[in-house]
Order: C-alpha cells, then structure tokens, then sequence
C-alpha cells in the first residue's frame, strides 16, 4: 500500500491564493486599508524569532500588513499587559499573535486571556476555547485547526474513529482532542502519565503525534492502515513521530516538513483574514 501523503503546504499555497483575493477585496471595499496582524514577540529566542517572520512574511504573500512589536527579555507581565490593552483597542490592528512560549517571568495564561476574542486569532484565549469546546463560532487553536482542515481538505473520515492524540498542551494537545470529538471521532488523549502507550497507540484510527520529543513515537507501535499526523519539528527535519518506516503500511500521513507546519501558519493567517472581514464589514 502507498500511503497517501497529506501535503499542508500545497493545500497552504492553494489557500493563499483564494486568502489574496479576499484581502484584495477588503482593501478596495475600504479605501486601500490592509487588514492587519500585530506580531508580539518578547525576548530573543531565535527559533521563536523565525516564526514570527515566517508568519510576518506570510501576511505579505497575500497582501496583508503586519505590526512587528518586539519587548526586551526582560518585561514584566504588566507591560505585555499593557502592549495587548493597546492593541486592543487600536481599530487598525485586526488580530493580534502572542508567540509562545514567553519568558519565564511572564505569566502567559493572563496574557493570552488578555487578548480580544475578536482578536484572537490565533485561539489561544480561555475563552475561545471553550467556545470552541461548545462547538460555538471562535477561532481555533492554529495548529490543531490547522491538522483538521489538512484532515478536513483529505476527506479523511473521522466519525466513530479511535483518535488517539499524544500530548495534552493548552495551544495543540488538548483542543486537538476536542475538535477530533467535535468531528464525532472517539477520542484517547495521552500524557506523560500515560501507562501502556504503545498499546493506547496501536488501536489508532487516526493518531496525532504532539510530544516535542524528536521520533519519540514508534512505528512499530502504530497499526496498517492509520492515519498518522505528526505536529512536531525538531532540527534536521523529523518529527514527533518514526515516519520513514511507516510510508508503505498507513493510510496517510503528514509529511515533516510540509505537514501541519505550513498549515499552522496558513491557519493564523486565515482567521487574520476572517477577523478584518467581521472588523471592516
Ligand atoms: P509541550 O507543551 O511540551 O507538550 C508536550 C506534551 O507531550 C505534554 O502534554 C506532555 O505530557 C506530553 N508528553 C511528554 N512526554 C511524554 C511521554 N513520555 N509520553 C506521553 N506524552 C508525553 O509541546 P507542544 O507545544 O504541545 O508541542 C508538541 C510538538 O508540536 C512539538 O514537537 C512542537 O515543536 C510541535 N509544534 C509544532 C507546531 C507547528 O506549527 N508545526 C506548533 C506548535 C508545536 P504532560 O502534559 O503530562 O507533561
């Protein structure tokens, strides 16, 4: 069996094309105003730093402007408080992305909570993910909205399937779960706790890789057939997951890179998109 390989960055390319137009359409509808995106990134960890510019260069590809607002190592979690007030309240700033993870110093739970639910684009707010959790209109947590529109764009059938998620974090484990159930998938959320994981992962339909531990998860472990999305990245290009011995005996899988990465962003920016369309009319 050749495992069909859910490719995030074609369907990204292929959506950027469709985000352009939308965005070309705001702009004339309101006198050449870019919908806007405010990037805040706080110290100078420079795997975080890269992020941000990919996502900064992908508000450019199809149109949209970005606010890049840079805070010293050490700010306090007031000021991060106070920038996001700001923010807030500036009409011309659409949705704003608090890069993860903040300096230690910095309470990020208050800051993420701090933002908008207009503007929270990229679903990290309390808030919005109970909504989400309620099936109720927000914006989803980038990356694991991200894996269900790769999931979704595949026709990757979910109802009454074993999801199997390993990784329970606040911005892709646990709402992960949630809109794998959402889709009517029955879903086992595994931890660091977890007893007996390879067995738990073998009886997945669809499994998610989200530990942030490079090919931690075996492919022995892992049965013909499944579907197999890997959420991490580490150096060197390989995932949370042992993909290489998996591509003749799975259903699908999602490649490391040009997986779910690209559809994290794309994700971000699509919500971006949707807010200023609610903001501008
Ligand atoms: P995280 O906050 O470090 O969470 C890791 C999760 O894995 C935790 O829930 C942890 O359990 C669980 N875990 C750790 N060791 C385990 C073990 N031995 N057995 C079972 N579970 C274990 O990481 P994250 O932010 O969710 O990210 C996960 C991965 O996704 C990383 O590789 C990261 O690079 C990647 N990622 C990719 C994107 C993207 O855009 N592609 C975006 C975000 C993250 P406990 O809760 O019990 O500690």
């Amino acid at each position: 069996m050749s495992a069909l390989i859910l490719d995030g960055k074609s369907l990204a390319a292929k959506t950027e094309a469709e985000l352009s137009q939308r965005v070309a359409a705001l702009k004339a509808a309101n006198n050449g105003q870019a919908p806007i995106l405010a990037t805040i990134l706080v110290g100078g960890d420079p795997a975080s730093a890269t992020y941000v510019k990919m996502k900064q260069n992908a508000c450019k590809r199809v149109g949209m402007e970005s606010i890049a607002v840079e805070m010293a190592h050490d700010t306090s979690t007031e000021q991060l408080l106070a920038k996001i007030e700001e923010l807030n309240n500036n009409p011309d700033c659409h949705g704003i992305l608090l890069q993860h993870p903040t300096p230690k110093q910095i309470d990020e739970r208050a800051c993420f909570d701090a933002i908008a639910l207009a503007k929270d684009v990229d679903g990290v707010t309390c808030l919005g993910f109970g909504r989400m959790a309620m099936n109720e209109e927000a914006y989803g947590s980038a990356t694991p909205q991200g894996i269900m529109r790769i999931l979704e764009g595949y026709a990757i059938d979910m109802s009454g399937k074993h999801a199997v998620v390993v990784g329970r974090s606040p911005i892709l484990g646990k709402p992960m779960a949630l809109m794998l159930l959402n889709a009517n998938a029955t879903v086992t959320i595994c931890h660091s706790k977890t007893q007996n994981l390879p067995e738990l992962i073998k009886q997945a339909d669809i499994l998610v890789g989200a530990v942030g531990r490079p090919e931690f998860i075996k492919a022995e472990w892992i049965k013909d057939g499944a579907v197999v999305v890997d959420a991490g990245y580490h150096p060197g290009g390989v995932g949370d997951i042992e993909l290489a011995p998996l591509v003749d005996r799975v259903a699908a899988y999602t490649p490391v890179p040009g997986g779910v990465g690209p559809m994290t962003i794309n994700t971000l920016i699509l919500q971006s998109v949707a807010a200023a369309e609610k903001s501008l009319g």
